[in-house]
């Protein structure tokens, strides 16, 4: 019989490196909860006519990215491949928005059928961060910071803020106008997928990651010399508020979006270290998006973090280490074996991180395992210990031993 594996793109997250993960989680919490944003779930399946409606039937991720299926009632469903489509369909559906604006963020598996390489996998995991219901430039720059910050607090280095802004539906549309002009001037130079682009998603071209139509893209004319005043002051603002916080960023005028509906801030975060998967934070403003989806007028900023290449970049840049035991517990014999699991099980309600050892063998061996472990201390349960009830808590790092009862033990670890 053949053996069974994964999914091509789909990878096991094995406990030897699930601490960086973990860690990561850990982080991204930590400052959501200190900008007292609320964490939302929604479904991992969701209608086909939700990202269809809400990423664009133009862009690749609906094109060609969606594992889309029939289910047994012959609805179309499919997995959700980015979280903003979602968690918007779930603030219009549950009237979350007529109860003011929200902050929302959310973490989870999304699902792409594209090329598996390092960093681009085909089930990969986002963190991100939906701003509903928020205008103001100032809301642009907290949706920044936010990710900034915690990218910083993750330990990674060379971080690289790249901003531009898409200006509002008339700019676009005018600059649209001029670049489609341009482009067709130097069709013959650019790649299939960006000539194909040209009738259907003309931006999009200035993503492009082939290297001589980005070299072309040099001389092409430039989204912020279309924008209006209204929009430049706007650019501007949300300029002003990174300066005075201190963030670096670099202006990018062929960053875009892809999307109709995203418009003024557009925004990535890179890092050299990944070759060409190098983005680990794309966000920017979607104000018509939840008209689209069926609500009210309602200005949105978000951003989505790809967390395999955050942790991609925290295993290679910044330390993290398995959390030792606090106590590792040997025994030997019925009655020291009963007693060692009372023991665990006492101190572990007491907030101690403990490992027990089953495996009944000689002391000389369940020691190796407690020093492999790195735990502090060791506690050694024989017959003479169980009839005695004094128990040999050893300390490992200064090998000095002491005899113990069950009820002095969480003191004397002092954890
Ligand atoms: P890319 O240009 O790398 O394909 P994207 O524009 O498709 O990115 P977004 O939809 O903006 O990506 O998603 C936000 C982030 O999610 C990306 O910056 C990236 O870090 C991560 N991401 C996107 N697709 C994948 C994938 N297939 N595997 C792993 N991470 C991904
Ligand atoms: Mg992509």
């Amino acid at each position: 019989m053949s053996q069974l594996q994964t999914l091509r793109g789909m990878a096991d997250q094995l406990p030897t490196g699930i601490n960086s993960w973990q860690q990561l989680e850990a982080i991204a919490r930590e400052h959501m909860r200190r900008a007292c944003v609320s964490e939302i779930r929604t479904p991992l399946l969701e209608a086909t006519e939700l990202f269809a409606r809400g990423i664009g039937a133009a862009t690749d991720v609906v094109g060609k990215e969606m594992y889309t299926f029939n289910d047994r009632g012959d609805r179309s469903c499919t997995l959700r491949p980015e979280g903003t489509a979602g968690v918007v369909r779930a603030a219009i559906q549950n009237g979350l928005l007529s109860q003011g604006p929200q902050k929302l963020w959310y973490s989870g598996a999304m699902f792409r059928y594209e090329r598996p390489q390092a960093g681009r996998m085909r089930q990969f995991h986002q963190l991100g961060l939906e701003f509903l219901g928020f205008n103001e430039p100032r809301s642009d720059v907290e949706a920044i910071v936010i990710a900034w910050d915690l990218l910083m607090d993750l330990g990674l280095k060379e971080l690289k803020l790249e901003l531009n802004s898409l200006g509002n539906k008339a700019d676009r549309l005018n600059y649209r106008n001029q670049l489609v002009k341009w482009l067709e001037q130097h069709q013959n130079q650019l790649d299939p997928d960006s000539q194909e682009r040209l009738q259907t998603n003309p931006l999009r071209i200035l993503d492009s990651k082939n290297p001589n139509t980005q070299e072309l893209l040099k001389t092409a004319p430039e989204l912020v010399a279309a924008l209006c005043p209204e929009s430049l002051e706007r650019f501007e603002q949300v300029q002003l508020g990174l300066i005075a916080l201190q963030i670096p960023y670099q202006l990018n005028p062929r960053l875009v979006r892809g999307l109709d509906y995203y418009g003024h801030t557009a925004f990535e975060i890179t890092s050299a270290a990944l070759g060409a998967q190098a983005t680990v934070c794309g966000g920017g403003r979607y104000n018509g998006l939840v008209e689209q989806l069926g609500g009210a007028d309602t200005a949105c900023i978000g951003w989505a973090m790809g967390l395999e290449r955050l942790v991609l970049l925290m295993q290679n840049q910044s330390s993290t280490t398995a959390a030792a035991p606090d106590l590792y517990v040997i025994s030997q014999g019925e009655k020291a074996e009963a007693i060692a699991i009372k023991a665990a099980r006492e101190l572990r309600q007491k907030g101690h991180r403990v490992e027990l050892d089953h495996s009944g063998a000689g002391f000389a061996k369940q020691m190796k395992r407690a020093l492999k472990s790195a735990a502090p201390f060791a506690l050694l349960i024989g017959a003479a210990e169980a009839s005695s009830g004094k128990l040999q808590l050893k300390n490992l790092q200064s090998n000095s031993s002491e005899l113990v009862e069950l009820n002095q033990l969480a003191g004397l670890l002092g954890i």
